[in-house]
C-alpha cells in the first residue's frame, strides 16, 4: 500500500504536532525545533505513515514501538541537554529519538537488542545525514567503553534503575528512565551530584520492557 500523503501534507501535520506538544506543556524550544525538523513518517512502515504525526506510539518491526511524540519530547526535555554533550540512548528502535538528540547537538551513542531493528535504524540515520554510534547488545549494562555520559535516556521500561547506568553517569549528568511493572511505569530522573544521586519522578507512562541483565529477564 502506498500513502496518499504529499511531503507538504507531512510538513503541515508535523507543525500541527509541534503546536499540540507546546499546548501539552513542552517548553524547551530546542526540543520543539528538533520535532519540527525530523520527518517522523520516515521512521514508520508505509501502512502507519498517515498516522505518523498523531500523538501516539506506533508499531515498528520486531513487535516493538516508536514512542509517542509527547513522551519523546518530555524525556528529551528532562535531559536538559547542552550542545556537544555525550548522550547514551538505550533502545534505538526506529532511530527517531537518536536523530532528535543528534539534531539538538548531542554526540549520541545508541544500543538496540534486536539486530534487524538496528539495521533499519542505521539506514534511516545515514539517509538523513546523522552520524550516530550504535551497536547491538544489552543496553541495561550501558556502554562502559564510552562512559561517562552527560545524559542517559532509556526508552524501555525497567523493573529498577540499573546500577551500571548510574556508574556511567558524569558528575552533573542526568539519567531518564521509565521504572515500574510491565504494565505501567513512572518516569524517573536521576541526577548525579558527586557521589550523590538525586531522584525525581513523573507518573503515568507505558513502555515495552527493557530486557537484559539489569532489566527484565524475558
Ligand atoms: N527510541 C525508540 C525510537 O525512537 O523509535 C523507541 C524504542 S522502543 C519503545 C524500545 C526499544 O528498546 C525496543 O526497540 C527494544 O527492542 C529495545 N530494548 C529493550 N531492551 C533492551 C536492551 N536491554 N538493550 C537495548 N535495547 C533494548
Amino acid at each position: 500500500m502506498t500513502t496518499q500523503f504529499s511531503n507538504r501534507q507531512f510538513d503541515l501535520a508535523r507543525q500541527q504536532l509541534v503546536e499540540h506538544l507546546r499546548k501539552k506543556g513542552i517548553t524547551d524550544e530546542a526540543v520543539l525545533e528538533a520535532i519540527s525538523a525530523i520527518p517522523r513518517h520516515v521512521f514508520v512502515q508505509e501502512v502507519f505513515k498517515p498516522k505518523a504525526y498523531d500523538d501516539s506510539a506506533l508499531p515498528i518491526e520486531c513487535r516493538q514501538t516508536i514512542s509517542q511524540p509527547f513522551t519523546v519530547a518530555f524525556m528529551t526535555q528532562l535531559l536538559r541537554l547542552q550542545q556537544g554533550q555525550k548522550v547514551l540512548e538505550i533502545g534505538t528502535g526506529s532511530g527517531y529519538q537518536a536523530c532528535i538528540l543528534t539534531h539538538m547537538g548531542a554526540r549520541v551513542f545508541t544500543i538496540e537488542r534486536h539486530f534487524a531493528l538496528l539495521e533499519c535504524a542505521r539506514t534511516r540515520m545515514e539517509t538523513l545525514g546523522y552520524n550516530i554510534a550504535s551497536k547491538v547488545g544489552d543496553g541495561s549494562i550501558g556502554w562502559s567503553q564510552f562512559a561517562p555520559f552527560d545524559g542517559i535516556i532509556v526508552t524501555a521500561g525497567a523493573p529498577d534503575v540499573p546500577q551500571s547506568l548510574l556508574r556511567q553517569l558524569a558528575d552533573g549528568g542526568r539519567l531518564v528512565i521509565p521504572v515500574g511493572d510491565k504494565a505501567t511505569q513512572d518516569m524517573i530522573v536521576v541526577q548525579r551530584l558527586g557521589e550523590e544521586f538525586v531522584h525525581t519522578r513523573h507518573t503515568g507512562f507505558k513502555f515495552v520492557p527493557l530486557v537484559g541483565k539489569e532489566g527484565w529477564r524475558s
